[in-house]
């Protein structure tokens, strides 16, 4: 755990970018240390260690879901998360507007950068394409995009698929208003997303250190 390394990074963002602690394979003293602090956003990949921790841990933290999605454990997923990240393929998108239309759920749009096979997410027309149609009195709420950058990577075109991702955000807020986040940069590269206009980090080893 670095607390140091948290509180100096907070003081960097200030008030206009939020920052996820990424507690995933880390234990819940951690988490309620930086509580202590006043943090409340968290992120979680993992339904099972989702609902351990939201059931023990203060109701008031908002927890954020960052993993990949099976369809059989949406709806759950719904349930228990605050904001999904990781909307990543049409089968999940369409799951959650045509079968839980009742829920109030906010999520993100997973954009596919560069040409790695084994990432997953929507290329930029299929992000185009879904906000120009998503039925604004949905109770799913687009709220905006998220970014993993490739792995092996140097920090120029880190830079450059970030700039893409920007450009792709400021497009889809042109189209509908409630588009407000991009969730961009985690412990490798948030110095390049910020550069790039992220308005939300996700850092999971800088703050908790290496996590089982
Ligand atoms: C694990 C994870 C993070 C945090 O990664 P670190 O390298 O530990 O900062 C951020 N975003 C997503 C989607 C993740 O899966």
């Amino acid at each position: 755990m670095n607390l140091e390394a948290y509180l100096k990074i907070k003081k960097e963002l200030g008030s206009k970018i939020s920052l996820v602690a990424v507690s995933k394979g880390q234990p819940k003293e951690k988490i309620l240390k930086l509580y202590d602090e006043g943090h409340r956003d968290f992120g979680e990949n993992f339904l099972q260690e989702l609902t351990d921790k939201k059931t023990q841990l203060p109701n008031d933290i908002r927890w954020h879901f960052l993993g990949n999605i099976q369809s059989n454990k949406l709806s759950k997923i719904v349930e228990y998360a605050d904001i999904i990240h990781s909307i990543s393929r049409y089968k999940i998108y369409e799951i959650l507007v045509n079968h839980l239309p009742k829920i109030s759920t906010s999520i993100l749009l997973q954009l596919k950068l560069g040409s790695e096979k084994t990432k997953s997410g929507f290329s930029e027309n299929e992000i185009l394409d879904i906000v120009t149609k998503h039925d604004k009195k949905s109770k799913i709420k687009i709220k905006g995009i998220m970014v993993i950058s490739e792995n092996n990577i140097d920090s120029s075109k880190i830079k450059l698929q970030f700039q893409q991702a920007q450009e792709l955000f400021e497009k889809t807020k042109t189209i509908n208003k409630e588009i407000e986040i991009l969730s961009m940069g985690m412990s490798g590269d948030y110095d390049e997303a910020i550069s790039c206009n992220s308005n939300m980090i996700r850092l999971g080893r800088i703050i908790f250190g290496e996590r089982k």
